[in-house]
């Protein structure tokens, strides 16, 4: 199921990857997921003999409400007792799961390219409500570090000018970021003061839909219009938009409509 972003992580493991717990998120983002297809996807898993999975969520998607967070526990919990209602009853105590919530990265040549982050305090809420809802024994539950997601956001839609910021941090003694305990936001702080740069304000801004971009020069052939189209229509009506290889070309630019005529075309 390529829409569910299912992947062995490794021998004994399956990651599953609903992305967002509420359906009208997921259109949001285009996942074109059901939580249907979720739990039937696990089941078969379970079914299959796999006895341990882990499900991928983001946290601070564009328009997600306390609602949406919740979902996510509400549908693990949902995913977990599909698990363990799949497996033969002598192997119900062996079910596991993990939720892993990453938080949501504004990235270049994406329609959420020009969404701010949600700030860090209020994903810090969020995650409280994560952790207050009621996960079923079982599941384990970890989240990314929204400090380091911070860092991420602003590297992501960054210009030449944040190399001062990466090589002061640098001198300052920030090594392997990626690893939680080694990241340090009090570097980085610091790096952002001396350079008169603010951390917060530059991963949170929401970019003007025709204001210049530092990637602009750089083409991965999906043209500017498709994406302020794909994002009004997630931000305004959360409509999806279909695969080009089953249904209509979207005109994105990629290619002109060949993928439509190649591969759809052989199905008339
Ligand atoms: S057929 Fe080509 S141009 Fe049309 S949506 Fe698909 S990739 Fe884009």
């Amino acid at each position: 199921m390529a829409g569910l972003g299912c992947g062995t992580q490794k021998k004994g493991s399956l990651t599953f990857a609903p992305e967002a717990g509420t359906q009208r998120l997921r259109d949001v983002i285009n996942k074109n997921v059901s939580e249907e297809e979720v739990l039937g996807a696990l089941r078969a898993a379970y079914e299959a003999g796999w006895r341990r999975t882990k499900l991928y969520f983001m946290l601070g998607l564009p328009t997600e409400t306390d609602e949406d967070v919740v979902a996510i526990v509400e549908l693990a919990n949902r995913a977990y007792n599909a698990a363990k209602d799949a497996v033969p009853n002598e192997d119900r105590g062996k079910v596991r799961m993990s939720i892993s919530v990453a938080v949501f990265v504004p990235k270049a040549h994406t329609p959420f390219q020009f969404s701010g982050q949600v700030p860090r305090e209020e994903l810090l809420r969020r995650v409280q409500l994560l952790k207050a809802a009621r996960l079923s024994k079982g599941i384990d539950l970890h989240w990314h570090d929204p400090a380091a997601s911070m860092i991420e956001a602003v590297f992501s839609r960054g210009d030449s000018s944040l190399a001062a910021l990466g090589i002061r941090a640098w001198e300052l003694g920030a090594r392997f970021d990626a690893w939680s305990d080694q990241f340090d936001l009090a570097l980085w702080e610091q790096a952002a003061d001396e350079l008169g740069l603010d951390l917060q304000g530059l991963a949170s801004r929401t970019l003007e839909l025709d204001e210049a971009l530092p990637w602009d020069f750089i083409t991965g052939g999906v043209s500017r219009h498709f994406l302020v189209r794909e994002y009004e229509r997630a931000l305004s009506t959360g409509e999806i938009t279909p695969d080009c290889t089953t249904g209509p070309c979207g005109s994105c630019g990629v290619c002109g409509g060949a993928v439509r005529t190649v591969v759809a075309g052989t199905r008339g």
